[in-house]
């Protein structure tokens, strides 16, 4: 399985949109990798996780092309994972298309609102999107992917999710991004599998959270109960991501501090191969 980060950073980006702040200072004056655009990923080059108001910019420093894309799978509603204005440009004249291009997006019961009030009133944009509801813990097939959606701690007026995503060489990563320590009936679920990769929320940095959003002593717990339940074990990759300003910590800050745990900091263009 490869995963590439396309971005890496909490809804406001870092540096923030209108953050005076002296991490965003920095990061302005360092560059390279302090500089974290909105979190989204691609998995095997072809299912592409959140869709945030910098997939944009992403398919400009990566080279995409949108137009080929298959698959979008969503973890919530919030704008920085789901930027509704720029699917609806997905469609003549602002897009030309294959007949036959339909992108699959995948979400929750918030996400499926947002759909239903745009596509409800939009015939032409309904045949180039084709959104799928789909429950908590039930699995579900794409291509090439099988895929779990299990419940996160995170905004509590909607059911946000982490991923369970199970490729055809059997390949298996939990992608969570936006959450706290998982809730019990998600142990539960991850309890009866190993995993290779797991990527994990670190909004905070180093600074404890758990509730809505974790930081590195949040990551630890969850790495030690996985390793515990044995659904992790020595080969299986850790990875943080989503960070912000307000943890403070520069990327080789983050490096050093995550470094005696084994985790790998994520940064935009971060690729890695499990
Ligand atoms: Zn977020
Ligand atoms: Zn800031
Ligand atoms: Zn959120």
């Amino acid at each position: 399985m490869k995963v590439k980060y396309l971005g890496t950073g909490a809804a406001e980006g870092w540096p923030g949109v209108f953050c005076s702040c002296r991490a965003c200072r920095e990061a302005r004056d360092r560059g390279g990798k302090n500089i974290r655009t909105r979190s989204s990923a691609l998995i095997n080059d072809s299912l592409m996780v959140d869709f945030p108001p910098d997939s944009y910019c992403h398919i400009i420093n990566y080279g995409l092309d949108l137009s080929k894309l298959k698959h979008l799978v969503i973890t919530h509603s919030h704008q920085d994972h789901f930027y509704i204005d720029d699917l609806k440009l997905r469609k003549p004249v602002f897009a030309h298309l294959e007949d036959d291009s339909v992108l699959n997006i995948y979400g929750n019961k918030a996400v499926a609102g947002i759909m239903a009030e745009i596509l409800d009133d939009n015939s032409i944009l309904k045949q180039y999107l084709n959104f799928h509801y789909i429950p908590p813990f039930e699995t579900f097939r794409t291509d090439d992917m099988m895929i779990t959606p299990l419940l996160a701690s995170h905004d509590r007026k909607e059911d946000c999710y982490i991923y369970i995503f199970e490729d055809k060489d059997g390949k298996r990563m939990l992608y969570g991004n936006d959450t706290g320590i998982f809730p019990e009936e998600t142990w539960d679920y991850i309890g009866r599998f190993r995993f290779d990769l797991v990527s994990l929320d670190c909004t905070s940095g180093p600074l404890q959270e758990g509730t809505y959003h974790m930081g590195i002593p949040d990551n630890i717990r969850i790495k030690e109960r996985m390793l515990q339940m044995g659904s992790a074990d020595k080969d299986t990759k850790f990875v943080i991501t989503h960070f912000s300003h307000n943890g403070g910590l520069l990327h080789d800050q983050l490096v050093e501090a995550a470094k005696p745990h084994d985790f790998d900091v994520a940064y935009d263009g971060f690729e890695l191969f499990v």
